[in-house]
């Protein structure tokens, strides 16, 4: 079995840390100045561990084996959210540069190789999962044309400054890999909570999103009698509490909803509002259930439509699909959990989206989690006990192996 160097692991995610840091997260947005110079990093440490290194036309650092007879491709993304914390991505990128060089060192693997691999903007600065979604071939490259960050910078601009721009995109080969693996901090709290140290995960959940818009008549607050009133407003509180109790009643167990965004129109204290809109999202690893919500939630709107007075109209804004991870890796994810912490895993969906979910249309995928210190992520405290990164890093190139060698 490979042997890692949990000091070596725990170094290099201190040592990427150091760009962009913030407090004690890290600020580094895809292709921003520090972003582009971890990515340089990357690909230098990824050539000492004995790869041939490429960062490709959209910022993917891959670490090509040179000589391998059977490959696993393994890693995470590499940017950071706004003044996010200093694991989210990087453990996973970090422990595929660990796994490249535990398996070149342990000549009983010989032939087994490790890709490592950094995706660019999972985060989604510039668009839905760039670089995994261009590495399988499913970024057009109209969409490079038009996405746009948050501040107003083209994507093209964006690459052109970064360097990346004329490079070529990296386009996999499935044929190439025996399949994908990504580790990740749970980012909830369900490792945490209940003191276990591995997650293998399922699957990862589909995401569904709607906005739904009440469309009444605005009018004077003072002067307007209330049997006469239009209030979008009302309407639109009086359907969101119908949606929660409904979805209560049909959710399966691992069903979670939101309703993250409420507009009124004009949103002013003396004036009736006259049009308010709303986000409705589930998410769920189940299509079955996914598309019972999404009928009862058009059920619930032509309902509050036919009551009036406000009309009501939804549309859809995007689905995702949910992604199942290959059983025989799960299998080999538990068994190495089992042998370094017994008792101590515990199988689960993820609630989160990941680059394992793209990749997964193309080659049988895996994913284990690590805690999350009190389930914090996406904030510049999120942590992870040093001793479970160790522990981690381990299991994760015991799956590899076990992977590497069932063939
Ligand atoms: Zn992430």
């Amino acid at each position: 079995m490979p042997k890692t160097d949990g000091g070596r692991v725990v170094a290099d995610l201190k040592r990427l840390a150091e760009f962009g840091r913030y407090k004690t997260g890290v600020h580094r947005p895809t292709y921003s100045a520090e972003d582009v110079a971890s990515r340089q990093w990357l690909a230098g440490k990824f050539a000492e561990a004995g790869l041939d290194p490429v960062i490709d036309g959209i910022g993917n650092v891959i670490g090509r084996h040179p000589h391998a007879s059977r490959r696993l491709l393994v890693g995470s993304h590499s940017e950071t959210q706004p003044r996010g914390g200093w694991l989210d991505g990087a453990l996973g990128v970090i422990y595929g540069l660990e796994l490249a060089r535990a398996f070149a060192a342990d000549s009983a693997l010989a032939g087994l190789g490790i890709e490592a691999v950094a995706w660019a903007d999972e985060e989604g600065h510039y668009g839905n999962m760039l670089g995994s979604r261009s590495f399988t071939d499913t970024l057009s490259d109209a969409e490079i044309d038009t996405a746009t960050s948050r501040e107003g910078t083209t994507l093209r601009q964006a690459l052109a400054e970064a360097g990346f721009a004329g490079r070529p995109r990296e386009i996999v080969d499935p044929s190439r890999y025996l399949g994908y693996l990504e580790a990740h901090i749970e980012q909830g709290d369900r490792l945490d909570s209940s003191g276990l140290r591995i997650g293998i995960v399922e699957a990862i959940i589909g995401s569904w999103n709607y906005w739904v818009t009440l469309t009444g008549e605005q009018n004077h607050a003072g002067t307007t009698q209330m049997s006469r009133r239009k209030d979008a407003g009302v309407a639109l509180v009086r359907l969101a509490d119908r949606i929660h109790d409904r979805f209560a009643a049909i959710a399966g167990p691992q069903t979670v909803w939101t309703i993250g965004r409420m507009m009124l129109d004009p949103n002013a204290p003396s004036i009736v509002p006259g049009r308010a809109e709303m986000q409705v999202q589930f998410r769920d690893t189940d299509t079955d259930v996914l598309a019972r919500f999404e009928e009862a939630l058009d059920g619930l709107v032509a309902e509050s439509d036919r009551a009036g007075p406000c009309r009501c109209t939804i549309a859809a804004l995007s689905k995702s699909e949910p992604a199942a991870m290959d059983p025989g890796f799960q299998s080999l994810i538990e068994a190495a959990a089992e042998r370094h912490a017994p008792g101590g895993h515990l199988r689960m969906p993820s609630g989160a989206g990941h680059d394992a979910q793209i990749l997964s249309r193309r080659m049988r995928s895996g994913m284990m989690f690590v805690p999350s210190l009190n389930g914090i992520s996406h904030h510049w405290a999120e942590d992870t006990k040093e001793e479970d990164i160790v522990l981690g890093a381990q299991v994760f190139a015991d799956a590899a192996a076990a992977i590497l060698q069932a063939g």
